[in-house]
C-alpha cells in the first residue's frame, strides 16, 4: 500500500513536471523566458513570499533571529533569479498549503514531499531533493528494524500532518496495530521520545539527525521507513508563477546551485 502510494506520488509529481514543460514551451521560444517572468503576479508586488515551518533543520530553522537553511537558500536564488525580494513566513506546518491556496504565500517550501493529497489542493514545482521517513528510537528500544513496529502494541510520535504521520496512521493505526501521538512540531515528538513516553518518532531522516545528535541516548534506525521526493508547492491559480519559480528552480538544478546548497548543509556520509 505504502509502495502504491509512493509510485502514484511519483507518477503524479512526474505529470506534474511535464505539464509545466508544456505550458512554458508554449510561448514564444525566443521571448519565454522574459514573458513568464513579466507576466506573473505575486501576493506583495516585488517580493516572493514563502511559507515554511522553521522547524525543520537543516531545510529551515532560525539562526538568531533569521530563517535559514536549504529552503531558505534557494528560494532567496529563486527570488533574485525573478527580480524579486524573498519574505519568509514562519507558520505551523499543516498552515502553509492553506497560506498557499489562499493567495497569502507565493509559494510553500518546507522539506515537502509530493503526496496525492496535497496534489488535490496544490501544484507542485519539479522535486529538487529526497527524503527519507527514518525512525528514531532509544538506543536500548525493543524495536531494532521498521518490521519491529509492525508487532505492533508501540506509541509512535509523529509530526501531525506531515508524511510521518500519514504512514504512521495508514499502515500502523488504522489497521490496530499501534497508537500514534501527534505533536505540533518535531522537536516535541522527540522530548516524548527522550522522556520514555513515546516508543519512537517517524520523522524525516535530516531533522532526525539533528535531533539525534542534540539528544543524547536516541538512534536512528538503519532501515529506512520510505523515500520520497521535496519540492515547492503552490496555488493552482496562479500558474504564471508557478511555472516562473519552476523555470527559475530547473534552471538552478542545471547549473549546480542546488546541489552546492544541499552540500552546505549535508554532508555526504
Ligand atoms: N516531508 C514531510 C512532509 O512533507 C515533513 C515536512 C516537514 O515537517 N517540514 O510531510
Amino acid at each position: 500500500m505504502t509502495k502504491m502510494k509512493k509510485l502514484l506520488a511519483l507518477l503524479l509529481a512526474l505529470v506534474m513536471v511535464f505539464a509545466l514543460a508544456a505550458c512554458s514551451s508554449g510561448s514564444t521560444e525566443d521571448t519565454a523566458e522574459e514573458t513568464s517572468s513579466e507576466e506573473f503576479t505575486t501576493a506583495t508586488e516585488g517580493v516572493l513570499t514563502m511559507a515554511t515551518n522553521a522547524e525543520f533543520p537543516p531545510y529551515e530553522y532560525y539562526e538568531n533571529d533569521a530563517v535559514t537553511g536549504i529552503d531558505a537558500e534557494i528560494a532567496a536564488a529563486i527570488a533574485e533569479k525573478l527580480g524579486l525580494e524573498l519574505v519568509i513566513e514562519d507558520m505551523a506546518f499543516d498552515s502553509i498549503v492553506a497560506a498557499v491556496t489562499s493567495g497569502k504565500a507565493d509559494m510553500g517550501m518546507a522539506g515537502m514531499t509530493i503526496t496525492e493529497e496535497r496534489l488535490e489542493s496544490v501544484d507542485f514545482s519539479e522535486p529538487y531533493a529526497t527524503g527519507v521517513q527514518v525512525v528514531i528510537v532509544a538506543e536500548d528500544s525493543a524495536i531494532t528494524n521498521v518490521d519491529d513496529l509492525f508487532e505492533g502494541g508501540y506509541t509512535i510520535g509523529v509530526q501531525s500532518s506531515t508524511t510521518g504521520d500519514l504512514y504512521a496512521t495508514w499502515d500502523l493505526e488504522d489497521t490496530g496495530l499501534c497508537t500514534v501521538e501527534r505533536f505540533n512540531r518535531g522537536a516535541d515528538a522527540v522530548a516524548a521520545l527522550t522522556s520514555g513516553k513515546i516508543d519512537c518518532v517517524i520523522i524525516d531522516n535530516e531533522p532526525a539527525k539533528a535531533f539525534a545528535e542534540a539528544n543524547e541516548g536516541l538512534v536512528i534506525l538503519d532501515t529506512a521507513y520510505t523515500e520520497e521526493e521535496y519540492a515547492i508547492c503552490f496555488s493552482k491559480d496562479n500558474t504564471a508563477l508557478s511555472e516562473a519559480v519552476n523555470e527559475a528552480l530547473v534552471e538552478l538544478m542545471e547549473d549546480g546551485t542546488v546541489q552546492s546548497i544541499i552540500d552546505k548543509y549535508i554532508s555526504a556520509d
